[in-house]
């Protein structure tokens, strides 16, 4: 016997890199009016490099570094993963952690060396007095203006540095948000918890103009339904565990494989298992033309 259409796409799209979980799901791909991406991990790489450290005068940059990189080293985000990998480029043993706390899309904070050492946005210094945190405050610009992620260290409650962290953009997504703003007739729009300056200079780069910058997991959430609100059938990629909650609200939630924590797998309706953007339009694609068969 011949295969239904859907359960046929499904093998196909598994073949192209795209595990879509139901044939629901195979069949309401075609539905999609707008795709809407995070950024790091899911358009970029998401493995950033290490490109500038900034202290203040209390405290050396290696020293900084390595109390930054004890705390990161039990989390999986991708800023973690480059702030340890510096160490250890630098021969930096990186010290163990305790008490190990990460809230998705703010930072992580641990016990290391007997100092409680944070790691994060820079939203972090909003809890310090303005004075003391002038310095700091103007190494987060540069970073940002330079198109760089920048997060705070604070060691003790006290903001002693700046990391620069440099993230490149996936070879498809340009091509992928050309095609997809062809395919759906609307251009893709950007969704991070990273700031303005990091998300417009990606967002130039992968030819999307409609940001938003500085969201928290929930405030994902609230684009998500803003955008479904003007009547759009909403497919949302990421890669984080700070967007779980976005993929499960969007009609559809695509997670990247490889990059991809563990619960945006779970929570995706469909995972592109080689992290290759071009399948989504692909698979689109494929669900519209399955669909011509099932009518
Ligand atoms: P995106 O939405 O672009 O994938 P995230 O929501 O994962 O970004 O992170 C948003 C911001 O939160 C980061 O730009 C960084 O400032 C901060 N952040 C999140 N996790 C970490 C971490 N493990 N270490 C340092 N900073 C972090
Ligand atoms: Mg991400």
């Amino acid at each position: 016997a011949t295969m239904p259409p859907l359960l046929s796409a499904i093998a196909l799209a598994g073949r192209n890199g795209v595990l879509v979980k139901s044939a629901v799901v195979m069949e309401r791909l075609a539905d999609t009016s707008l795709v809407a991406f995070d950024k790091t991990g899911t358009l970029t790489t998401g493995t950033p490099r290490l490109a500038d450290i900034h202290t203040t005068a209390g405290i050396d940059a290696f020293e900084l570094l390595r109390l930054a990189a004890g705390a990161e080293n039990p989390s999986e985000h991708p800023l973690a993963v480059a702030v340890v990998t510096a160490a250890r480029e630098r021969g930096l043993p990186v010290p163990p952690a305790s008490d190990f706390d990460s809230t998705p899309g703010r930072g992580v904070s641990a016990l290391v060396d007997g100092k409680r050492v944070a790691v994060g946005r820079p939203n972090l210094l909003d809890e310090q007095p303005e004075p003391d945190t002038a310095e700091i405050r103007r190494a987060v610009t540069d970073a940002q203006a330079a198109g760089h992620t920048a997060v705070v260290v604070t060691v003790d409650g006290q903001p002693q540095g700046v990391l620069a962290l440099a993230d490149h953009i996936r070879p498809q997504a340009a091509a992928t948000v050309e095609s997809l703003t062809a395919l759906t007739g609307a251009t893709p729009v950007l969704l991070t918890g990273d700031n303005p300056g990091a998300a417009r200079h990606l967002a130039a780069e992968a030819g999307i103009t409609d940001t938003h910058a500085g969201l928290l997991p929930a405030d994902k959430v609230d684009r998500v339904r803003d955008i479904q609100t003007q009547g759009q059938r909403v497919l949302l990629v990421g890669d984080g565990v700070n967007d779980a909650p976005a993929l499960a609200t969007a009609d559809l939630g695509v997670a990247m494989g490889r990059q991809g924590s563990d619960l945006a797998l779970q929570t995706a309706d469909a995972v592109l298992v080689r992290d290759d953007l071009s399948t989504v339009p692909a698979v689109i694609d494929l669900s519209r033309r399955a669909r011509r068969v099932v009518k």
